[in-house]
C-alpha cells in the first residue's frame, strides 16, 4: 500500500558493534563513575523487566522519524494522524526481502483522535504473519500512552485497551514518532552498563556525544533501544492538552510542558543519531514506562547522580526513513 505521507530513505553504514565497547568506554567514563560494555545476546526482551512486544532488536534494524514538532506548535496540526502499522507497510516496500513481521518502539505523540487529547506515547507495538490493508496479521500492541490527568499528577494507560474492539485503532498515534524498528530477532547486541553519574550528560546523550566525537560527520550513526533505568529518580516531562495559545518560542513549549520527578525502577525506549542526515531528524527522543503502568513520559535526566544506574540493550541501525518530513 503507498503511503499518503511523503517518504525518504537513507542506507548507512553501521559500525561493527564489536568496535563499539572501546569506542565508547573512555568517554562515557568521563561521565560517569562505573562503565561496562560488552556485546551480548540479551534475554528475551518480551519478559520482565523489559517488557517489549518482540524478543529482540535484530533483523534489518531501522529508525523511522515521521511528523515531528513542527506539527505541534505553535499550533497543533489536527490533521497529522498516523498509523504504526500503515507506517510499517510503507517502509516495508524497500528492495530486498519484506519483513513479514516486526517491531516498533521508541517515543512518540499520542493519537488524539483516539485518546481525547493530547499526550505522549511510547510506542512497542510487533506485528506478525505479513501487513495486510485490513487486519494487519497478529499484532501485539504494548503501547503506552501518559498524560496530565485531572489531579495534575501523569495520568497513564495501554493503547491495547483504548478500543477492544479495533485493534487497527490502538495502533494510531499523531504528530511525530521517533521509532527504532526491526524484526524482532534475537541476537547479538550491544550491553551498556553505568553506575553513578559525575558528568553533566545525560544517559543518552552522553552515548550520542561519544559517537559524534569518534564518527565524526562523514560517518553518521543512528541507534535504538531499550534501556532501564534501575535506580534512583528521573526528571521526566509530559505534555498536557494542546495550549490554545501559540506556543511560539522554546521558552512557551518549556512553561507549557508539565516536570515530574519519578522514581525507578523505569524502562526507556530510545533512538539517536549522530547526524541530522539533512533529514531534520530528531536526534534524540526517548520515552519510559514503569511496570506498574503508573508513570510514563519524556525522558529528560537522572535527579539522583550518585544512585543512579542504567542498563542499555542497543542496536545500529542500517538506515534512516524520513516520513511526512514538515
Ligand atoms: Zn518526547
Amino acid at each position: 500500500m503507498p503511503s499518503k505521507w511523503s517518504v525518504q530513505y537513507r542506507r548507512l553504514s553501521p559500525p561493527a558493534l564489536s568496535s563499539l565497547p572501546a569506542i565508547l568506554h573512555p568517554y562515557l567514563s568521563s561521565n560517569f563513575t562505573s562503565v561496562s560494555i560488552s556485546l551480548v545476546n540479551p534475554p528475551d526482551l518480551r519478559l520482565a523487566p523489559f517488557h517489549l512486544a518482540a524478543a529482540g532488536l535484530c533483523g534489518s534494524p531501522c529508525i523511522i522519524d515521521v511528523g515531528g514538532p513542527a506539527y505541534l506548535h505553535p499550533f497543533p496540526n489536527l490533521n497529522k494522524k498516523y498509523d504504526f502499522l500503515d507506517i510499517a507497510a510503507a517502509v516495508d516496500e524497500r528492495p530486498g526481502p519484506k519483513q513479514g513481521k516486526g517491531l516498533m518502539i521508541g517515543a512518540g505523540a499520542g493519537p488524539f483522535h483516539v485518546l481525547g487529547g493530547n499526550a505522549e506515547l511510547v510506542p512497542n507495538i510487533a506485528w506478525d504473519d505479513g501487513i495486510d490493508e485490513g487486519g494487519h496479521g497478529k499484532v501485539k500492541n504494548e503501547t503506552r500512552w501518559a498524560k496530565v490527568g485531572s489531579q495534575g499528577k501523569i495520568d497513564c494507560g495501554r493503547m491495547n485497551s483504548v478500543d477492544e474492539a479495533s485493534k487497527h485503532n490502538s495502533s494510531a498515534f499523531g504528530l511525530m514518532a521517533n521509532v527504532f524498528c526491526c524484526s524482532g530477532e534475537q541476537g547479538e547486541i550491544l550491553k551498556v552498563s553505568v553506575h553513578g553519574r559525575k558528568g553533566p550528560l545525560n544517559f543518552t546523550e552522553c552515548i550520542r556525544q561519544a559517537l559524534r566525537l569518534h564518527f565524526g560527520e562523514k560517518h553518521p550513526v543512528s541507534m535504538g533501544g531499550v534501556f532501564l533505568i534501575k535506580r534512583g529518580k528521573v526528571r521526566l516531562h509530559v505534555m498536557p492538552d494542546f495550549s490554545e495559545k501559540a506556543l511560539v518560542t522554546p521558552d512557551d513549549v518549556r512553561n507549557w510542558l508539565r516536570y515530574f520527578e519519578v522514581d525507578a525502577p523505569l524502562i526507556c525506549l530510545t533512538t539517536f543519531h549522530t547526524e541530522d542526515l539533512g533529514l531534520e531528524l530528531r536526534m534524540e527522543h526517548t520515552h519510559c514506562f514503569s511496570e506498574d503502568g503508573n508513570v510514563g513520559g519524556h525522558y529528560h535526566m537522572d535527579t539522583t547522580p550518585e544512585e543512579v544506574e542504567y542498563e542499555a540493550y542497543l542496536n545500529t541501525a542500517e538506515g534512516v526513513w524520513r516520513v511526512d518530513q514538515p
